[in-house]
């Protein structure tokens, strides 16, 4: 396949161009881990593209616009070609991060180099807390993972969802942040769109104590700590009217468009596109193997929704959309401005 260069930042960024600019790339389905609030479908669905599949979908999404690639899973170091997928996609001209629950991470050094950045989930600073709904030994692990990429020198940041486990624990997870170099990103527990797919299923945290930690989580961040999502993104978690709710069929006041579908686009581990990773039960998928690419995406449905609860989401959404805030953010955190 000819290699193909071209300057990391096209005019697929501009939010009026209908290009994809974002693909986020579920490799597989499987994981190593069994987290009781997960919402995939990781244990019964071993299906996933060849090699040869994925990189001919990424060299058309490249073709397309689309400058920066997601990986992620399941967890998506158990897919058996991931360190050349990812060379596959750095040479081709993809920025590319990774989300990891980091327990595989030692065993890639080689290609933690090649990464944009790189996402390890992180619900507690101690074993009692992390293993709680992650199973146990996972803390342990995630932490050799996180030093394995700060060894590295990989971007790096550890994503918190908050429960009732870790709510008087996050400056605690703070601190493991900064002994490593790393941002972390804080994101509500998504009870309604998860509750009941598991008896383990976290309590969701009061809705009192939960704003407050969101109130104290933007004061620190006032204080330049090392607090990814921008400041503008945690209070609209903070003033989101009804937390078992995570969506909404409407652009609820001070949020960004919604360019799911149109810049960013969620590919699963069987080569079908989805506007975001949320609605995959909602929506149709379009099947990029049978399609091609360009055309799955000129017919793939809207999403249902017009605004979320889903942080990653709204700090992306501000971004595409140019925002002020997200835009400084995104320079802080990558050149720690
Ligand atoms: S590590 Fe992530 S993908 Fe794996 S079970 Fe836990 S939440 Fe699900
Ligand atoms: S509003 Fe949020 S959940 Fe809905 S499609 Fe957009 S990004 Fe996804």
């Amino acid at each position: 396949m000819k290699k193909y260069i071209l300057p990391k930042i096209g005019l697929s960024v501009l939010p009026f161009i209908k290009k994809p600019f974002i693909v986020l790339f579920n490799v597989t389905q499987r994981c190593n881990l069994r987290c009781s609030y997960c919402f995939g479908r990781y244990y019964s669905d071993n299906q996933e593209l060849s090699f040869n599949q994925a990189s001919k979908l990424l060299f058309e999404f490249y073709s397309l616009g689309a400058r920066r690639l997601s990986l992620s899973g399941g967890e998506p170091f158990l897919y058996k070609d991931i360190d050349a997928l990812i060379k596959f996609a750095v040479e081709l001209g993809f920025e590319v991060g990774l989300n990891s629950n980091g327990i595989l991470v030692p065993e890639h050094p080689v290609v933690l180099g090649l990464l944009g950045n790189l996402s390890i989930s992180l619900d507690g600073a101690s074993p009692e807390t992390h293993d709680r709904y992650r199973g146990k030994g996972s803390f342990d692990k995630a932490i050799q993972g996180i030093e394995a990429a700060h060894r590295a020198g990989v971007p790096l940041h550890l994503c918190c969802t908050l429960t009732e486990a870790n709510a008087d624990e996050w400056q605690k997870i703070l601190e493991v942040g900064k002994r490593y170099n790393a941002l972390v990103q804080f994101s509500p527990l998504y009870q309604q769109f998860q509750a009941g797919e598991s008896p383990l299923f976290p309590r969701p945290l009061e809705k009192e104590k939960f704003r407050k930690i969101i109130r104290d989580i933007i004061k620190e961040k006032k204080k330049r700590g090392n607090i990814f999502f921008s400041e503008a993104t945690y209070r609209l978690i903070l003033d989101w009217q009804n937390y078992e709710q995570d969506t909404s069929s409407n652009r609820e006041p001070g949020h960004p468009i919604c360019l799911s579908g149109r810049k960013m686009i969620t590919l699963d581990s069987h080569g079908n596109i989805f506007p975001c990773l949320r609605v995959t039960k909602q929506v149709e998928g379009k099947s990029c193997i049978k399609m091609g690419v360009r055309q799955a995406y000129r017919e793939m449905s809207s999403p249902p929704c017009k605004s979320c609860l889903w942080a990653c989401y709204i700090e992306h959404n501000s971004l595409l959309n140019l925002s002020f805030h997200s835009i400084r953010n995104f320079l802080f955190s990558r050149f720690k401005l």
